[in-house]
């Protein structure tokens, strides 16, 4: 299944990626904001490139992004299990790039209000090594500061302050609707509310994606 999961910063795109895994175990989880975020760990040339943007709260250029996904979705995994992008497309141009790429199957769109966005990117913590997502308010680890899938160490982004995620926002906003329009009209638009998806079952999820065993 190819899927593309669309939200706004702190629309709980991971945690609904996390979801769809235990049906589609195989599917590669493809997040642009991770694989920027290990260039940046790395100091590739990319996450050089990209670093000043995310700095701001703003969008690296397109060709940039284009150019790293079609990469990525040349490979074998994506070949054989499909994907699920998390933060791709975030633009028109982007979106148009990936019709040229490939077909979806769905494009998912994640609601939530602007209140719960703020708590949870304030209070969000991730694990610098296998990504995996808590809140220190509504999802705490078990040991305080410490993953308790992989034992590393939980951080909290530099791009999750108050200034950063409101300039977010505004982005999301700007780009949004023209995004979700292009896949309203090619009937791939599913909306889902994503006000508290860990508490769907297994069957919700299915239908919330449109997936059949
Ligand atoms: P995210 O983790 O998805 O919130 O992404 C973090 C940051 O990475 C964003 O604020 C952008 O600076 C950059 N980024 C991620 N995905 C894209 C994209 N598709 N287009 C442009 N910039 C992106």
């Amino acid at each position: 299944m190819k899927y593309v999961l669309f939200g706004p910063p702190g629309g709980g795109k991971g945690t609904f990626a996390g979801q769809i895994k235990k049906i589609l175990p195989k599917i590669p989880h493809i997040s642009t904001g991770d694989i920027f975020r290990e260039n940046l760990r790395n100091k590739t040339e990319l996450g050089l490139k990209a670093k000043k943007y995310m700095d701001d709260g703003a969008l690296v250029p397109d060709d940039v992004v284009i150019d790293m996904i079609k990469d990525r979705l040349t490979q074998n995994d994506v070949k054989e299990n499909g994907f699920l992008l998390d933060g791709f497309p975030r633009t028109i141009e982007q979106a148009e790039a990936l019709d040229e790429i490939t077909d979806i199957d769905a494009f998912l769109l994640l609601e939530v209000s602007r209140d719960i966005i703020m708590k949870r990117l304030t209070g969000r913590v991730s694990c610098a090594k296998c990504n995996e997502i808590y809140n220190i308010y509504t999802l705490p680890p078990k040991k305080e500061g410490i993953c308790d899938k992989c034992g590393a160490e939980l951080k909290h982004r530099s791009d999750d302050t108050e200034e950063t995620v409101n300039n977010r926002l505004d982005v999301y906003k700007k780009n949004a609707e023209p995004i979700i329009e292009h896949y309203k009209n090619k009937n791939l638009l599913q909306k889902i509310d994503s006000t508290d998806t860990l508490a769907m079952s297994e069957e919700e999820i299915k239908g919330a994606i449109g997936y059949q065993d």
